[in-house]
């Protein structure tokens, strides 16, 4: 799937239409002494954790996240695409 490097759309703090600068999103690293992550490490411990094995399941695929950077205001906010696929999204 495409998707434009710029698009002309809603900015929530300049409240009009502006262009924006589109950059796919990439998770940052995690954090190993969160909160979160340690409790999830712990759940994972036991029989009745996730255990590895073959799946037989095969995944419907990924929706994609795009941020949206205002060109005015430098403002960015997060979009999600409605589709999933598996392929990464190119920007063209
Ligand atoms: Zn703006």
């Amino acid at each position: 799937m495409k998707y434009p490097k710029e698009v002309r759309t809603y900015c929530p703090k300049c409240k009009t239409h502006t262009l924006h600068k589109a950059k796919l999103f990439t998770k940052g690293s995690a954090r190993p002494m969160a909160i979160g992550t340690r409790k999830h490490n712990r759940s994972l411990y036991g029989h009745g954790g996730k255990r590895a094995g073959t799946k037989t399941v095969k995944k419907q695929g990924k929706r994609q996240k795009i941020v949206l950077e205002c060109s005015q205001c430098k403002k960015k906010h997060q979009r999600v695409i409605g589709t999933r696929t598996r392929k990464k999204l190119e920007m063209s």
